[in-house]
């Protein structure tokens, strides 16, 4: 192929110059076949060239021939040819080589972006994707070629794709680090529209002094292979969520009991006074053990609120968090292990209400208990849309409102919904709530519970906004 180029690059050098031979005569004769040499050269590298100049010269000589005697000068012109020829060929050759090289270079790398186990994405410094792995393919149903050239922010669901672009431009202006080199868990968007929990790790690369920035995505909703990783995500969450669900069973048996060993005292108080008129030996020793029963039923009470105490006494940590972050994170948890369930989630906060206080681990408890419901509670449905948004209230809160396309909640349920121990779930322990709403009082907040207008539940809570002065002023 490389030689036959060649060969094609004489032919048409010889016929064009065939062409215009009446005019020319044996004036410029190599002018018309050195093209042909750089191209077979340029083209074919070392062998290629040397094939072109030694084809060119005997036919340039065929030409001179015609004219005139061919002398010295020819010969020596001739030379001259030859040495470039072998010069040009010799370059060609080594541009041929580093274009190998580049190419071999090039499907290595792709070899290794197709095998590691998270899908690589590479951007330009717009956003726009230059490189899709085979890996990023199977996990967002995209195909490299309708994504190459597009904006990253396909692949994100609302409101981080909007907010997208003015993140990679804070980068170009202030190099403020959000992300990069840090990785963290965020929320993606398949192209079928479903969204799923990731963990995203991004690089940044100069090349040619244009930025590119590459992201190593991670799916976390196959359960077997990021069972490590989530435990370890999850471990301070569920530490918190063990104590706090003994705080809440605690209450819970705390309130339970409290009410019948009230009642057996005042019985035995009651007795005593009955006792009280009548004499005799033994009715004094059946005084003695009715106070003793009353004083342990006391006893009791006391222990079970102590309990209480003991397991309420963390202090909770609280900081001044944006709301949008939390709730990511939170989803993202939450999401974890609903794959291919068709689940839409769409998040929505409004810029005005964007920091509050409160202890990041409880509130994300709080979000990942209202997800989870929400999620079983769409399994049967045809239509499964989480929406969760937050949005300035009354007073300085903000509120965070949870809405599912759901089962909704009967009435009966909903008159006990945030008592402990009320469940319409088999495995259901009933405390999620209970405890949601303990949270969410200790923050100064409140929880409710509404039927969702065209189907569903709404769960709306508040927290205690901050304002951007407030947060500096802390600082
Ligand atoms: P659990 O989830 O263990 O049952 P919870 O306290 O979190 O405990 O919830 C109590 C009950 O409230 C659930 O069993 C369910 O019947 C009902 N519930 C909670 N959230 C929803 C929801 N989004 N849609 C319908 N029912 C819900």
């Amino acid at each position: 192929m490389r030689y036959a180029i060649a060969l094609a690059a004489v032919a048409i050098a010889f016929a064009a110059r065939f062409v215009v031979a009446s005019v020319l005569k044996d004036q410029a004769p190599y002018l018309f076949f050195l093209p042909a040499v750089l191209l077979a050269a340029g083209a074919g590298g070392f062998g290629p060239g040397v094939l072109a100049t030694s084809l060119s010269v005997p036919l340039v000589f065929f030409f001179i021939a015609n004219y005139r005697a061919v002398g010295w000068t020819e010969v020596a012109n001739g030379a001259v040819f030859v040495l470039i020829g072998v010069g040009t060929a010799w370059i060609g050759e080594r541009l041929r080589q580093a274009r190998i090289l580049a190419l071999t270079r090039e499907a290595h790398l792709q070899s290794i972006i197709d095998i590691v186990p998270e899908a690589t994405i590479v951007i330009n410094g717009h956003g726009i994707i230059q490189s899709f792995s085979a890996t990023a393919e199977r996990m967002f149903g995209y195909t490299a070629a309708e994504m190459i050239g597009n904006n990253v922010t396909l692949l994100m669901p609302s409101p981080f794709r909007e907010e997208h672009d003015g993140y990679i431009k804070r980068y170009r202006d202030t190099g403020e680090q959000r992300i990069i080199g840090i990785g963290r868990v965020a929320a993606a968007r398949r192209k079928n529209g479903s969204t799923f929990p990731i963990e995203l790790a991004v690089g940044e690369i100069w090349s040619a002094s244009q930025r590119f920035f590459t992201g190593f995505i991670r799916d976390l909703t196959e359960r077997q292979e990021t069972e490590a990783r989530l435990q370890e995500l999850q471990s301070e969450l569920a530490h918190v969520s063990r104590l706090t669900e003994m705080g809440g069973m605690a209450s819970a048996i705390a309130h339970e009991l409290n009410q019948p060993l009230a009642a057996i005292a005042n019985y035995l108080k009651g007795s005593r006074r009955l006792l009280d008129d009548s004499t005799g030996e033994r009715l004094a020793m059946l005084r003695d053990a009715m106070d003793s029963a009353a004083d342990q039923a006391l006893r009791a009470g006391q222990i079970i609120r102590r309990m209480r105490d003991f397991v309420g006494r963390r202090e909770s940590e609280r900081q001044v968090e944006h709301i949008a972050k939390l709730v990511e994170e939170a989803s993202a948890l939450a999401l974890v292990g609903t794959k291919d369930k068709g689940l839409r989630v769409t998040f929505d906060f409004d810029p005005r209400a964007d920091l509050v206080l409160a202890d990041k681990v409880q509130v994300q408890q709080v979000l990942v208990n209202l997800i989870r419901n929400a999620i079983e509670a769409m399994e049967e449905s045809s239509e499964r849309t989480l929406t969760v948004r937050s949005k300035p209230a009354d007073d300085m809160m903000i509120v965070v409102q949870v809405d599912d396309t759901g089962s909704g909640i009967s009435e009966e349920m909903a008159a006990r919904l945030f008592q402990p121990f009320a469940t319409t779930k088999p495995r259901g322990m009933g405390v999620g709530l209970s405890i949601s709403r303990t949270i969410v009082e200790a923050h100064g907040g409140q929880i409710e519970a509404k039927p969702r207008p065209g189907g569903g539940t709404t769960f709306r809570f508040t927290l205690p906004a901050v304002t951007k002065e407030e947060a500096t002023d802390a600082h």
